[in-house]
């Protein structure tokens, strides 16, 4: 098989390596790519925006199967005009996408389908909006409707902040046309988790739930970022967990999907917030998490090019992979200063001593831990040969242990020995969940 994988960044990284050792793939392609991404896949010199050049670049190499990583080329149609022109794809139309694209869409579908979300209203008017904040005595949470880069969701502490917020949204523009219209939603609390399913319209199948870290600083202080740091299989949500997901959250939105005549076939991500017994979406995603992707490609077992194909045809039955029992970490370095301002072209060392082809001492020992790593490249560049800083996320350093102990730890140590200015990575990735397994003894 032929694949092309649409991204650039770490989640798109690891969706290539994971490509790489399948049997059946002669072929892999990456647009745009990344210097991590190159030393496993062809690099195509194409945004993943320009959707025309994709579909001609996949028509004349003749690709079995493209797989989208990212939201923006989903919410422009690419799977729309992939399908019209009979190329095989891995991802939601754009009509579909309105899940991820549109929150008031979301919302509108999961109170049809009965899943458990906050209690909410729609706004078009500000006014409007600010006379429900003022009659309103819980918490709220104001989101814009439209893709914010993830940033259109303010958390709201009170009354006021969540005027300013609706100020913010609706009358100074701050998110552009994507806060032209807004939802208020009731502020939940518990443990937010990310889920995943593989669907194809009426069926679904479950790579369970991820961990993963947004805030900018230990102690989930500071600014919210894409992500820190991930891991999986988070230690209290069993398989028991998966089932109820499922029947409570992912068949009835697919089911609703199917009934609003926009199915939905690819990833389904459910932002979950889950206090106790209570199970509630935060949000849907369409696309694989990033981080969160890292670590399930890590413990993925089987060939992820069939599986896919498999699955966006419909052949559910042909599906067999496992994740792998055991556990996965992922610990985000990132340029110092990041989310907000930070440098680029900063020179990188180290890696050669993780990723490098030379066996070295502590290569030779993980492996006699059956300890796996793997640096994902998010956002890097090469300068005159040199590996430099491109982004606000650098590197995903990712590893998989028999415990989710000794793969925080072994992450660690790879992240500790990778070097450049300024890098930012916080020091607390699964320590609620390793220090709550500790304590259960
Ligand atoms: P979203 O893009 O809707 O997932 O929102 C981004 C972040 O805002 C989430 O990851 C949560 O941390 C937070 N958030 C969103 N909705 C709520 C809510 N109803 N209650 C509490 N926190 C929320």
């Amino acid at each position: 098989m032929k694949v092309l994988v649409i991204g650039k960044g770490a989640r798109e990284h690891a969706l290539c390596w994971r490509f790489s050792q399948s049997q059946k793939v002669w072929g892999l392609f990456c647009a745009s790519g990344n210097p991590g991404i190159s030393r496993t896949a062809t690099q195509v010199d194409i945004e993943p925006t320009d959707i025309d050049s994709l579909a001609r670049f996949a028509e004349s190499e003749k690709i079995d199967l493209t797989v989208v990583g990212s939201e923006n080329p989903l919410a422009l149609g690419i799977a729309d005009e992939f399908e019209r022109r009979e190329l095989p794809i891995f991802g939601p139309t754009k009509a579909a996408t309105q899940l991820e694209a549109s929150k008031s869409f979301a919302k509108t579908l999961m109170r049809e389908a009965g899943v458990p979300t906050a209690e909410w209203e729609t706004f078009d008017d500000a006014n409007a909006a600010r006379h429900y904040v003022k009659g309103h005595r819980r918490p709220l949470v104001v989101k814009a409707d439209g893709l914010a880069l993830g940033k259109g969701v303010t958390v709201c502490d009170n009354a006021d902040s969540a005027l300013a917020a609706i100020t913010d949204a609706m009358e100074k523009k701050c998110f552009g046309e994507a806060g032209a219209r807004v939802v208020v939603e009731d502020r939940l609390t518990g443990d937010e988790l990310s889920f995943f399913a593989l669907c194809n319209g009426e069926d679904a199948i479950s790579l369970g739930a991820v961990q993963d870290h947004k805030a900018a600083y230990d102690g989930d202080l500071g600014p919210n970022t894409g992500g820190m740091g991930a891991y999986c299989p988070v230690p209290a949500y069993n398989t028991q967990f998966d089932e109820r997901v499922m029947s409570q959250v992912v068949r009835p939105t697919l089911a609703a999907m199917v009934a609003h005549g926009t199915p939905f076939k690819g990833v389904l991500f459910a932002g979950l917030m889950v206090d106790g017994e209570r199970i509630a979406v935060l949000e849907f995603n369409t696309r694989f998490g990033d981080p969160e992707c890292e670590p399930l490609m890590m413990r993925f077992e089987g060939d992820l090019a069939e599986t896919l194909f498999a699955v966006a045809q419909g052949r559910m039955h042909d599906v067999s992979f496992k994740l792998s029992p055991r556990s996965a970490a992922t610990v985000v370095l990132a340029s110092g200063g990041y989310p907000g301002d930070y440098h680029k072209g900063l020179p990188i060392t180290g890696l050669e001593q993780i990723d490098g082809a030379e066996p070295s001492e502590v290569k030779v020992r993980w492996a006699m831990d059956k300890i796996r790593v793997k640096a994902f490249h998010a956002g890097t560049a090469l300068r005159d040969g040199q590996l430099v800083t491109d982004g606000g996320r650098v590197l995903a350093v990712t590893a998989m242990a028999e415990k989710l102990e000794r793969a925080v730890d072994a992450a660690y140590e790879a992240a500790g020995m990778i070097h450049f200015e300024r890098k930012q990575m916080r020091r607390d990735i699964a320590r609620r969940a390793l220090d709550s397994v500790a304590r259960r003894g």
